[in-house]
């Protein structure tokens, strides 16, 4: 959507009210356009980090890392399946958790998020 490259470990998919379905390099991505986009999502789906696979973001929990390490990481945003998981990273790099549900969630969204 920026232009950025789209790489498989991070896509995050937004299915808007009418269909059309996007995908972006991250998280921070995909957030800008719901934010701007002045509807709500039908479906966002994110790859979490742990295997890779491509889930619902209302059953996702999100870490705004810390960590750096990521070399090809696109923003701070990590994707875990569990609460559990998400909870390990952030104590091992420090970083604040937020559920899925409200992550894509227009209204709660933070103006100008930033993305790194
Ligand atoms: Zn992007």
């Amino acid at each position: 959507m920026d232009g950025g490259r789209i790489l498989r470990d991070w896509r995050v998919r937004v299915v808007a009210a009418d269909s059309t379905a996007r995908s972006f390099c991250s998280v921070t991505c995909a957030r800008r356009f719901v934010e701007r986009s002045g509807d709500v999502p039908r479906e966002v789906i994110v790859t979490e980090a742990t295997h890779g696979r491509e889930i619902d973001a209302r059953d996702a929990w999100l870490v705004r890392t810390v960590a750096s390490r990521d070399r090809y990481a696109p923003d701070r945003f990590r994707v875990f399946a569990s609460r559990d998981a998400a909870e390990r990273h952030a104590a091992a790099h420090g970083g604040a958790v937020e559920p899925g549900s409200e992550a894509f969630d227009r209204d709660r969204l933070p103006p100008g998020s930033p993305a790194r």
